[in-house]
């Protein structure tokens, strides 16, 4: 099997008979869309690297610097549209009797195209809460709750613990699924990075669609070099998966 070419007949024997489908998707399935990946060349911001700007420390030292990169990054999200990979996804929900899509990202693109069933893992940085007491901000509020904490974009910084739940229920849905796709990840950031690996060691077809390898690589039952808009609606693809083999 080449990079070009990957070799999908296992893969379309799998995904014809799977009915409990999970997908982990991370920046990279965004990138297409025009948002930038935190470590591709375009990861910086300034002079600054995420790991400098996305944590509690930062925000509770400079918090004006942090804000300024989250309106910068807003920015983007506002301008920018889902792309095929996501439109893919969100047709995928009527293709299994399960599917469930485990996001990093933080960018909402896939709600924006029709995903449904959606476990945010790093948060939505469209909402903010309040960093003491996690108060939703409603519309019209200043930069302060009521309680005396200042509002925050509503994600998970490093260093910070995952939505109460969240993680759990990903870990239940990948344990039970029979297909898993991982794509757009750099499966470096944990403990979303586990996921796939534990999908296989409950004996999961796992499906990494991603133009670079990444430590999962030589674990992935199919690994498709290239990028998620392209392979996911040919993965996805309901004419191929439209003929499942429901009588038996
Ligand atoms: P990452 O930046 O670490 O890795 C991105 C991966 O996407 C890389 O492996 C890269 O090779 C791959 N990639 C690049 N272009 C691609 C394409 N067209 N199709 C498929 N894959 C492509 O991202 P991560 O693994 O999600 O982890 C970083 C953290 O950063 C996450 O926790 C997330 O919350 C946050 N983040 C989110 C967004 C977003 O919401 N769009 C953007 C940047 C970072
Ligand atoms: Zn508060």
């Amino acid at each position: 099997m080449n990079d070009s070419e990957p070799d999908l007949s296992r893969y379309l024997d799998v995904v014809k008979s799977a009915t409990r489908c999970a997908v982990l998707t991370g920046a990279g399935v965004s990138a297409e869309s025009g948002m930038p990946t935190f470590r591709g060349k375009d990861g910086l911001w300034k002079e600054y690297r995420a790991e400098e700007l996305a944590t509690p420390e930062a925000f509770e030292r400079n918090p004006d610097l942090v804000w300024e990169w989250y309106d910068y990054r807003r920015g983007i999200v506002e301008g920018v549209q889902p792309n095929a990979g996501h439109e893919a996804l969100a047709q995928a929900e009527d293709l299994f009797e399960e599917f469930t899509l485990i996001t990093q990202n933080v960018d909402g693109l896939h709600q924006q195209a029709g995903s449904r069933n959606v476990i945010e893992l790093h948060g939505n940085i469209r909402r903010d809460r309040c960093h003491l007491c996690s108060r939703y901000r409603e519309e019209g509020e200043g930069r302060e709750c009521g309680c005396g904490g200042p509002f925050r974009p509503d994600v998970v910084w490093f260093g910070e613990a995952l939505p109460a739940g969240a993680i759990e229920e990903a870990f239940r849905i990948v344990s039970t699924a029979d297909l898993v796709f991982t794509a757009g990840t750099s499966s470096q950031v944990y403990p979303a990075a586990q996921l796939p690996y534990t999908a296989k060691e409950h004996g999961a077809f796992v499906v990494e669609v991603n133009p670079e390898s990444t430590p999962f690589t030589p674990l992935a039952d199919l690994s498709v070099r290239g990028p998620s808009g392209v392979w996911l609606p040919i993965l996805l693809d309901p004419s191929g998966i439209g003929s499942r083999s429901d009588s038996g």
